[in-house]
């Protein structure tokens, strides 16, 4: 069973990276991707927490914005972790959250909705990339609302007028990175329309002209339509197409290996990367 996405506490997950990988092994993962919100900080313990005969696709989970402030995730798998342009891409985009994450407090208790960066930070596991799941769970600290889906329903969804962005880079931008790191580039999620505004199908074509490698069809947050959409645009771009549970511990219903990616898919896929860099125990 392949699972290609996954978070843990190093961002937005619950899980540390020792009890996502202690938890995949056991639910029958044999090749587990760990990407978490733009940061590489759950690479070593991962790598450490390896055993038996799992494998660890070693990634992570970029966030970008197009040109037309459309929200948009890209997986980079493989790359090189100690490449200095991805990881000062990735330093941007860590650092512009906080001063993010203190505007959409303000905006908050602005209308009465009282919580400060503090009580954020104090949700936030030590190191983890700051995001809005942490704010949910501050709101959920402070009796404000009951969970974190409920937050974002009601609050922090990306059309909420306390939505605030942080530093991305573009799609074509991050694929660009990634390659040259040596990794894969795969577009989490494209169609997840429940999430917000999704890209046009037109955008693929220059995604792939950017190194594009693949396209995640097989996610919860996409219909049976939707994959069905990706599948035909996988086909006649040549695009390796993925599944994942984009597992999050508790803060999200994601089950380990609930999407999957097929063998033939993912052999494919880790041709493409210049430095192989599966990690066996
Ligand atoms: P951010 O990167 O800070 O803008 O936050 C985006 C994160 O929020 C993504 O990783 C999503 O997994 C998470 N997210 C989006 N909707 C929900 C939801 N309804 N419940 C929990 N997490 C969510
Ligand atoms: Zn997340
Ligand atoms: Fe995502
Ligand atoms: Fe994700």
């Amino acid at each position: 069973m392949i699972d290609l996405h996954t978070h843990t506490t190093c961002s937005d997950g619950t899980d540390s990276p020792l009890s996502l990988v202690k938890k995949a092994a056991s639910a029958g993962i044999t090749v587990l991707g760990i990407t978490d919100h733009d940061t590489t900080s759950g690479w070593q313990e991962a790598t450490d927490a390896l055993h038996g005969d799992m494998q660890l696709v070693l990634g992570a989970e970029i966030s970008c914005l197009t040109l037309d402030g459309i929200s948009v995730h890209m997986l980079g798998l493989l790359f090189d972790g100690e490449n200095r342009e991805i990881q000062t891409m990735l330093d941007e985009s860590r650092d512009t959250r906080i001063p993010r994450m203190r505007k959409m407090t303000e905006l908050l208790t602005a209308s009465g909705y009282e919580i400060s960066l503090e009580d954020v930070l104090a949700s936030t596991p030590d190191g983890a990339t700051l995001g809005r799941p942490h704010l949910a769970d501050a709101l959920v600290a402070k009796k404000i609302v009951s969970s974190r889906d409920e937050a974002f329903k009601d609050l922090l969804h990306n059309d909420s007028p306390f939505y605030v962005s942080h530093f991305a880079p573009t799609p074509v931008d991050a694929i660009g990175v990634i390659r040259r790191a040596g990794g894969v580039a795969v577009i989490a999620h494209p169609l997840a329309s429940r999430r917000g505004a999704t890209i046009d199908e037109s955008l693929f074509a220059d995604l792939v002209d950017a190194g594009l490698n693949g396209v995640e069809v097989y996610h919860r947050d996409q219909s049976v339509e939707e994959r069905e959409q990706l599948i035909a645009v996988a086909r006649s771009l040549n695009l390796v197409t993925t599944g994942s549970s984009d597992y999050h511990g508790t803060g999200k219903l994601n089950v380990l290996g609930e999407n999957t990616t097929h063998q033939a898919e993912w052999e494919r896929l880790e041709s493409m990367a210049n430095q192989r860099r599966v990690v066996k125990r």
